[in-house]
C-alpha cells in the first residue's frame, strides 16, 4: 500500500524543516525526507555564529539554528524519512507519485497532494569555471573543505589559496587561519567581492588576509598532490592577462566560485525556470508553474541569510497544505515586471486577487549609493522605498501589500532607480 500525505516535503535543510513545520500546523499530514541521515542540511557544517539574528534575535551557530528547527519538528506529527532519496516524480490524480529509495525499504512509492521542494544547491566546481589541467588531489570546493575541517575533523591543506570571494570562501578562508593553515590571498575575478561586508571584514580584514580583485586562477601545477597555481589579472571583460602571470606555491585551492540551486528533479515536468536566479519561476506563494509543486529556500534563489530561507520555507510549506484543501483562489497569473538596476526579483509571478503582505526579495545588477525601489501598476505607485548602500552580494526584502495590486490592472513594474528618478 502506498503511504498517502497531503504535502510532501523534499529536503531537510532550514527550508524543508520550516515547511514541515508550517504545513503541519496548517493540519496538513505531512512527510520529510532527506537524504542524509540527520536534519539540518548544510547548517550542520556550519559551526560559526551569525544565524537567526531577524528569526530568534540571537546569534547562533548552525547546528544550534538547525537544532532549534528539528525540535519544532519533532514536537509535530510529521513523518521524517531520513537517508531517503527522491530518484522520480509523475503527476497523478491531481497530486504526485513519487519513487524514493533508501536502505530500509529499497524502491518505494509515496503519494503527495502537493510537493514543497526544499534541496538546497551545489557548489560550482573547477570545470564549471573551464579551469583545466592535471587533477591532482588538493583542489575542494569550499564546502567540501568545511566539511572535511568541521564534521570529519580532517585539514584539506597548509598552505591555501581561495578562488572567488563568495561568503563560504571568505569564512573558510578564517576557518583555515583558525586550524593553522597559511592562506596566501583570496583571489576575485570581478570587480567587487561577490561575498557580504560583514564577511569581507570579519573573515579576512580581522585576520589580514589579502583579497585581490579582477584577479583569477589559469593554471594548476602539480600532478599527485597540488604544488601551485598561476594567478593573473584580468581585463574589464575579465580575459586573463597573460603577462600579469605570478606563480604561488600552495597544496591546496579552495573554490568559492558559485552556487547552484538543486532542481535537476523538476526537468522532466517541464516546470519553468528563472536563467537568472537558475531557480523555478513562482508566484507570492512560492508555487511553480506546475500546480501543486512549491519551492523555497536555496532551491528557489541563492540566499545569504538563513533566516530568509526559513522565512520562505514557512511560506511554501503553509500554501502547500492550504493548496491541498484548494482554498487558493485564481482569478489571474500576471508577471511581476522589472526594470533599472533589477538583477532579479522573486517572486517574478503574482497570482490575482490576493490579501495580505508577502516579501519580495531582489538583488540589484550593480552597487549604488542611494537607490529608490519602485512598484508601479501603470502610473499608480504601489510601493516606493529609499534604500542605501545596494550591492549585488547582498539581498534585499521589501514587503508588498498584495490588496493594493488590482487584479485587472496593468502589469505590474518593480524598479531600482537613482534617487534623481533616472534609471540606473
Ligand atoms: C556549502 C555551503 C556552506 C554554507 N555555509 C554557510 C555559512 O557558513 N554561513 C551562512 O550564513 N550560510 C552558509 N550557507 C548558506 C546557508 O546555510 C543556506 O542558505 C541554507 O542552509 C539553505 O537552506 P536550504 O534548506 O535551502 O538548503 P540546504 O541547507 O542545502 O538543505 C537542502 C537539503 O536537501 C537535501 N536534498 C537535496 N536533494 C535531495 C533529494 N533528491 N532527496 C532528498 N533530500 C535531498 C540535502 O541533503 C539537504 O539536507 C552555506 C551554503 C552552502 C551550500
Amino acid at each position: 500500500m502506498k503511504q498517502e500525505y497531503d504535502v510532501v516535503v523534499i529536503g531537510a535543510g532550514p527550508a524543508g524543516l520550516a515547511a514541515a513545520v508550517a504545513a503541519s500546523d496548517k493540519g496538513a499530514t505531512v512527510c520529510l525526507a532527506e537524504r542524509e541521515e540527520r536534519m539540518g542540511g548544510i547548517l550542520k557544517q556550519c559551526i560559526h555564529d551569525g544565524f537567526g539574528l531577524i528569526r530568534f534575535k540571537e546569534k547562533l551557530t548552525g547546528p544550534e539554528y538547525a537544532w532549534r528547527y528539528e525540535n519544532m519538528v519533532k514536537e509535530r506529527p510529521v513523518d521524517f524519512l531520513s537517508r531517503t532519496f527522491l530518484t522520480t516524480m509523475k503527476p497523478e490524480n491531481g497530486g504526485f507519485d513519487l519513487s524514493f529509495v533508501n536502505p530500509e525499504k529499497g524502491v518505494f512509492s509515496v503519494y503527495a497532494g502537493s510537493l514543497v521542494m526544499a534541496m538546497g544547491c551545489r557548489e560550482r566546481t573547477d570545470r564549471q569555471i573551464f579551469l583545466h589541467g592535471e587533477r591532482p588531489s588538493g583542489i575542494f570546493t569550499a564546502g567540501q573543505a568545511q566539511d572535511f575541517i568541521n564534521l570529519k575533523g580532517y585539514m584539506p591543506g597548509h598552505k591555501c589559496v581561495i578562488l572567488g570571494s563568495g561568503d563560504i570562501g571568505l569564512i573558510m578562508a578564517r576557518r583555515l587561519t583558525l586550524e593553522g593553515a597559511e592562506v596566501q590571498g583570496v583571489y576575485e575575478i570581478g570587480s567587487e567581492p561577490s561575498g557580504l561586508t560583514r564577511n569581507i571584514v570579519q573573515c579576512l580584514e580581522d585576520y589580514n588576509i589579502p583579497l585581490q580583485l579582477e584577479t583569477t586562477v589559469t593554471e594548476i601545477h602539480g600532478y599527485d598532490r597540488l604544488e601551485g597555481v598561476t594567478i593573473c589579472r584580468v581585463d574589464k571583460n575579465k580575459i586573463p592577462r597573460r603577462e600579469t602571470a605570478v606563480r604561488i606555491d600552495c597544496d591546496c585551492l579552495i573554490l568559492s566560485v558559485g552556487l547552484i540551486p538543486e532542481n535537476d528533479i523538476l526537468k522532466p515536468l517541464s516546470v519553468k525556470m528563472d536563467p537568472v536566479t537558475k531557480g523555478p519561476v513562482v508566484d507570492q506563494n512560492l508555487e511553480t508553474s506546475f500546480p501543486g509543486i512549491f519551492s523555497c529556500g536555496n532551491a528557489l534563489h541563492v540566499n545569504d541569510l538563513v533566516d530568509y530561507v526559513s522565512e520562505s520555507g514557512h511560506l511554501a510549506g503553509e500554501r502547500a497544505a492550504l493548496y491541498g484543501k484548494k482554498k487558493i483562489q485564481v482569478k489571474r497569473r500576471i508577471t511581476l515586471n522589472t526594470a533599472g538596476n533589477i538583477q532579479y526579483a522573486v517572486p517574478q509571478n503574482l497570482t490575482l486577487p490576493a490579501k495580505g503582505t508577502v516579501p519580495l526579495f531582489f538583488r540589484p545588477l550593480r552597487s549604488m549609493g542611494k537607490g529608490v525601489a519602485i512598484l508601479k501598476q501603470g502610473e499608480r505607485i504601489i510601493l516606493k522605498k529609499n534604500l542605501n548602500w545596494l550591492k549585488p552580494s547582498e539581498m534585499n526584502r521589501l514587503p508588498i501589500d498584495l490588496s493594493l495590486i488590482d487584479p485587472d490592472g496593468m502589469t505590474p513594474v518593480f524598479s531600482l532607480e537613482n534617487r534623481e528618478g533616472v534609471h540606473a
